[in-house]
């Protein structure tokens, strides 16, 4: 009998944290958690350690250990309790963990990922700002520590299952797909007045407020285009987007004889979740198999780059390299966040990411260290706070 793989997960209360959970509750025998960290959900943290029964847990938050020891002190087994920001990557670096899910949203999550990494755990990588904020740092500590970095991603996970057998040099071209996100039926002119609410309502994929922003702004893929060419190491002129509304080709490949190779299914996050954490293996579900004729019409169709200009902007950030795709990200992480608070409208999330790309364009550090890019980061965000007060009308 194989004994169950111990793993990690940093932001077990949010989407891919539960779905992951998830996972684990499915399969007893084949994972175990030792580790877990949370932002501010503790009540529901609190129920996942009376399940889970992790060796340690970790809150962002200082203020809220005492609650969350309050919640858990009936349970025969108490898990070491610690917080703050350092207390995040603790988990990451803990104990016996073979592999860490680095399910916590936007640039946070790329200081605990460093530390799995320089830990020897194997990334199960559902945190996009890792490779796209920190790729020119990340990828050469992936090949110092000899860790597996494997997508997590619904669309990289396609592209990294397809890519299986495929030999070195053999991959001609990455085709993205994309839903198209909340507005993809929605004629240009109706989407300076559209609301959060609005934009909360994805078609297909049940996942974060952030995240599904980006996916209504297709920011998203832009953000999945960057994410690509430094997991796969293919130029941007070699990897395009096509809108695929039903979610249903989850990405493509295409090799150099011209032979295109997809990955399939239903739209559901633990599929990319669980190979990540099983690879090479595949594991036997119950979950509803695929039905090609229930599935029914697989259409496609150009991506729109006049009314979603977000997509442009990454390419433009990805090709530019350095810290300029850091600051991409942070100028949209803080566009998205004020968006949220209803504090600018929507298509001022393009207008200001493209206005503090511009202003890095001199700056632009091309061969960054981890500590300029937490700086451009902060630079980024800060300077779409300054350009908030001009875009209100
Ligand atoms: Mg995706």
């Amino acid at each position: 009998m194989t004994s169950a793989k111990a793993i990690s997960i940093l932001g077990s209360t949010g989407s891919i944290g539960t779905q992951t959970l998830d996972i684990v509750r499915s399969h007893p025998d084949r994972f175990r958690v030792v580790g877990m960290a949370a932002g501010r959900n503790i009540k529901l943290l609190a129920e996942q350690i009376a399940e889970f029964k992790p060796e340690i847990v970790a809150t962002h938050d200082e203020s809220l250990l005492p609650e969350l020891k309050a919640l858990v002190k009936r349970l025969p087994d108490q898990p070491q309790m610690i917080a703050g920001k350092e207390a995040i990557a603790e988990i990451a670096r803990y104990g016996d963990a073979e592999s860490v899910v680095t399910g916590i949203v936007g640039c946070a999550g790329l200081l605990p990922t460093i530390a799995a990494i320089e830990a020897g755990k194997d990334i199960a990588l559902a945190n996009k700002e890792t490779l796209i904020a920190g790729g020119p740092v990340v990828l050469p500590l992936i090949k110092k520590h000899g860790v597996k970095l494997l997508p997590a991603d619904s669309e990289h996970s396609a592209i990294f299952q397809c890519l299986q057998g495929v030999p070195e040099g053999g991959l001609r071209r990455i085709i993205l797909t994309a839903s198209g996100g909340a507005f993809r039926d929605l004629p240009v002119e109706k989407l300076a007045t559209v609301t959060v609410k609005d934009a909360l309502k994805h078609p297909n994929w049940s996942m974060g407020q952030k995240i599904t922003i980006d996916s209504a702004t297709l920011m998203n893929k832009g953000l999945e285009v960057i994410e690509a060419h430094y997991l796969f190491g293919k130029d941007y002129d070699d990897i395009d987007i096509v809108v695929h509304p039903q979610s249903i080709i989850h990405s493509l490949i295409e090799v150099q004889d011209t032979s295109v190779l997809a990955q399939l299914g239903w739209p559901d996050m633990r599929l990319p979740l669980l190979y990540a954490l099983s690879y090479p293996e595949r594991i036997y579900t119950n979950w509803e198999k695929f039905d090609l004729v229930k599935a029914g019409d697989l259409t496609f169709r150009e991506p729109d780059h006049a009314k979603y200009p977000c997509m442009n902007l990454a390419y433009a950030a990805g090709r530019a390299g350095g810290s300029m795709p850091a600051v991409l990200n942070a100028a949209n992480e803080q566009a998205v966040a004020l968006f949220l608070e209803e504090k600018i409208q929507f298509l001022d999330i393009p207008r200001v990411i493209e206005k503090v790309c511009d202003r890095h364009q001199a700056d632009n550090n091309t061969s960054p260290a981890l500590a300029d890019i937490l700086q451009a980061d902060q630079w980024a965000r800060q300077a779409v706070l300054e350009l908030q007060p001009q875009l209100v009308v």
